[in-house]
């Protein structure tokens, strides 16, 4: 069996987490008996450089040959000069929509050994596992008409739309009820249905498509409540589906209940499960080339991208088990050590991981 991944490193600390996420991909297929073709390509900052455009022809055809992807990172100061439509972050928007990724998993998990590290109380947030499911290519980020316009009395109006067809919803309702069904089983939509007619629609359709799902547990939340329990009991959750704008918002709020984001990783799917997966944080550019920065979101990432996209989920539990052993071994890079921890280095943090990967049972 051989799988084709495309490694986009990108800017910034990039290069370095993915290159510790390939050697940790690598050392899964051998353990379990499959093959990784690795391809790589520029994208962002590095892409503008080498070739002009932040998302190039040839990334996209590479993207177009791949089963999955794994980005590092893009943008970077030397960048921030340039106009909206030619910065790094435009190749991110445009491998999202060339290959239709509606789909963004967010999940906030904090590791016990880590738990001091929230801001929230220990017992409040130790072994937190929450999956944020978010519609990524809908609703009032990308509904027209949106603008800014004059009004007869000189006075600027803005406006968006909030807008979601039936099909969007229930593409994005079946998906976060098959994960949920491969978790705990409860499900927990988030709306404003007591106000926004999109929302009271979202409801609908989502309570529709629960009857496929019987084993799993459906509730119904609204918006405002929902980031109240997330900072009060966020425990309570298993799932959590969402769209695109109360997703963007809640996902960054679950994201810091575990307090490193050098910890968090994500994904974003379409329709065929092919995937691009991801750290949450950004190039660290204070950072960058210094060996500081932590590999494990790009690590998990790998993990996420081995169980969605290449169905070797015992390959993706294993990785997650050894992050586990490393942790209990008390390695620590800077952004996850207190002050009585000494940090260690990127690679040593790989190497660790990947040790553990062979030698746990
Ligand atoms: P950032 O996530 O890059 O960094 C925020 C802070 O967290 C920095 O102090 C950094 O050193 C630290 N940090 C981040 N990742 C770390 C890791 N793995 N290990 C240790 N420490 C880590 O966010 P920023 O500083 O706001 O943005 C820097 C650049 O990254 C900008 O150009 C921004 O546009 C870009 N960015 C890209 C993405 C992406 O590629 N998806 C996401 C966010 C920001």
């Amino acid at each position: 069996m051989s799988h084709a991944i495309l490694l986009l490193p990108g800017d910034g600390i990039g290069p370095e987490v993915v290159g510790q996420a390939r050697r940790v991909l690598q050392a899964a297929g051998e353990k379990y008996g499959f093959q990784i073709a690795f391809t790589e390509g520029d994208i962002g900052g590095v892409a503008i450089e080498r070739q002009g455009n932040p998302y190039p022809d040839s990334t996209r055809h590479l993207a177009s040959e791949a089963d999955a992807i794994l980005l590092g990172a893009v943008g970077g100061p030397q960048w921030d000069g340039l106009p909206a439509a030619q910065r790094p972050e435009r190749g991110l928007l445009a491998i999202r929509a060339d290959m239709d990724l509606f789909c963004n998993l967010r999940p906030a998990l904090l590791y016990r050994q880590l738990a001091d590290a929230s801001s929230l109380k220990p017992e409040l947030v130790a072994d937190l596992d929450l999956l944020i499911v978010r519609e990524l290519t809908g609703g009032v980020y990308f509904g027209e008409p949106r603008g800014i316009r004059e009004l007869e009395n000189g006075e600027r109006q803005g406006f968006n739309t909030d807008i979601y067809s039936e099909s969007e919803i229930r593409r994005i309702a079946h998906l976060g009820f098959q994960f949920a069904r491969k978790r705990n089983k409860r499900l927990c939509s988030v709306d404003k249905a007591n106000v926004l007619e999109v929302t009271m629609l979202w409801r609908d359709i989502v309570s529709e498509v629960a009857s496929d799902y019987p084993d799993v547990e459906l509730s119904h939340i609204y918006v405002d409540n929902a980031a109240m329990q997330l900072v009060r009991a966020p425990k309570q959750f298993d799932v959590m589906l969402t769209g695109n704008l109360f997703g963007d918002i809640l996902s960054d709020t679950a994201a810091m209940l575990t307090g490193s984001i050098g910890m968090l990783p994500s994904a974003s799917m379409n329709a065929e499960a092919r995937g691009l997966y991801e750290p949450v944080h950004g190039s660290a550019p204070d950072i960058a080339g210094q060996g500081k920065a932590n590999p494990v979101a790009t690590i998990l990432s790998a993990a996420m991208l081995l169980r969605y996209s290449l169905n070797e989920d015992r390959a993706a539990a294993a990785i997650e088990a050894a992050v586990q052993t490393i942790l209990d071994q008390g390695l620590r890079t800077l952004d996850i050590a207190t002050d009585d921890e000494v940090a260690v280095s990127t690679e040593t943090m790989g190497n660790a991981v990947v040790n553990a990967l062979l030698n746990n049972e």
